[in-house]
């Protein structure tokens, strides 16, 4: 955990600042919890998909942190103060939760579809903060190169939950560190492309500024449910063939556009369904997540670490 000063937010878009959910609060708390390794051996090995998605990614999101978070609510309150929890959602949020844009009408947005202010002053709800940004904000660790948030624990391997409250707490600093080294094998490794190796996205938070690679939130999307025949067991050889540039789908060489990105997603789901809300996280982060992760182990950057190296074999591929 890490606890990150209200001002720090500063510049944010209103509708991403979490000063206008609770005015008082002193201080964000953030907590990251650990995705244990081992939640990703069943995808390294291709053999057993269903524990990333179901535990490593609902469960912390939908049933771990939230407990956590009540418990902590509960123990502010119970020393008069109060904890004004911010779960990771994925949803219902003014502005698009997979890109950031306002303007987006997509079927399957997660976005609401209305909403306005309820006084001049306020942003229309539901606020809600860049969860990578509050990280940093909490001084928890840094945005890698691949956009994923990376702790100089466990890189990779965490999800967020935030809290925040009026109770007097001293903030962290920011984190001085250097975790990222540009090895590039997040971008290499990306099924579909999502991560560009070349246009970055800088940003200015508490004064520091900080870069990632652009991701095409979209193409990550596709990917990440399982779009790739190289990379997806579950998915016959001739899902798109319906489809205009069908074998480029396939073979992950096509960047989709966000209403072609909706046809994939119906077709996939004639074949699966599981780890229902998180569209199955075939790809188990296999270049952001995984790829990241052994290098970083591999050049022991992480304060976390094994008896064995997570990878002994050569990651599959169909
Ligand atoms: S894979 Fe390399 S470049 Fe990408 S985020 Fe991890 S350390 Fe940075
Ligand atoms: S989640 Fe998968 S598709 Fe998305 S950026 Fe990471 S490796 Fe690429």
């Amino acid at each position: 955990m890490g606890i990150g000063a209200m001002d720090r937010f500063e510049g944010a878009p209103k509708e991403m600042d979490p000063r206008y959910i609770f005015p008082e609060a002193k201080v964000i708390i953030g907590l990251a919890f650990r995705i244990p390794r081992g939640y990703l051996r069943g995808i390294e090995e291709g053999t057993h998909f269903y524990q990333y998605p179901a535990m490593g990614y609902s469960s912390i999101n939908e049933v771990y942190a939230p407990v956590v978070l009540r418990e902590l609510a509960c123990f502010l309150e119970d020393n008069g103060y109060e904890g004004v929890v911010i779960r990771n959602t994925g949803a219902r949020m003014v502005c698009s939760d997979v890109t950031g844009s306002y303007e987006e009408s997509l079927e399957f947005g997660r976005r609401i579809r209305y909403s306005e202010p309820v006084a001049p002053d306020r942003p229309a709800p539901d606020v809600m903060p860049h969860f990578r940004i509050a990280a940093f904000i909490c001084g928890l660790g840094e945005i890698g190169y691949s956009k994923l948030f990376l702790t100089p624990e466990f890189g990779p391997r965490q999800r967020f939950a935030f809290m925040l409250t009026d109770t007097p707490l001293e903030p962290d600093p920011l984190f001085d560190g250097e975790i990222c080294d540009r090895c590039m094998q997040c971008v290499k490794d990306c099924p579909v492309g999502a991560i560009s190796a070349t246009e970055t996205v800088k940003v200015t938070v508490a004064g520091r500024e900080l870069e990632w690679g652009r991701l095409a939130e979209w193409q990550c999307f596709h990917g990440y449910v399982g779009s790739v025949k190289e990379t997806n067991p579950f998915l016959p050889r001739d899902a798109f063939d319906k489809l205009p540039d069908g074998d480029k789908i396939l073979n992950g060489k096509k960047e989709l556009s966000p209403d072609e990105v909706l046809q994939v997603w119906k077709i996939l789901h004639q074949y699966y369904d599981y780890a229902a809300g998180y569209g199955s996280a075939i790809c188990g982060g296999r270049g952001c997540l995984r790829a990241c992760m052994v290098h970083l182990e591999e050049t022991g950057k992480l304060t976390r670490t094994f008896e064995r190296p997570f990878r002994t074999r050569k990651p599959w591929r169909l």
